[in-house]
């Protein structure tokens, strides 16, 4: 059995629908989808996972920042 962190989100319906993933900490550890482990996120993000309980689809979204490649800089001259 591999070692996997999950992301948890409680259904309309009062089950817990579970995404699992084997990028982060993996620590085996559970994390509500409000404080997600940055790498967790980014590997679970955009999965669907059914609920087991009354069969909705949930699909995990972003609700930070995209991250960001490229930054600016500022060109100041001197020192003379
Ligand atoms: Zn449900």
């Amino acid at each position: 059995m591999g070692m996997y962190d999950s992301v948890v989100h409680v259904c309309d319906c009062g089950h817990t629908v579970e995404w699992q993933s084997k990028d982060g900490p993996r620590e085996l550890d559970t994390y509500p989808t409000g404080a997600v482990p940055f790498r967790v996120a980014e590997d679970v993000l955009g999965r669907t996972e059914r609920c087991e309980g009354c069969d909705s689809v949930w699909t995990l979204e972003r609700a930070y920042p995209p991250p960001i490649n490229t930054v600016p800089l500022w060109a100041r001259k001197g020192p003379s």
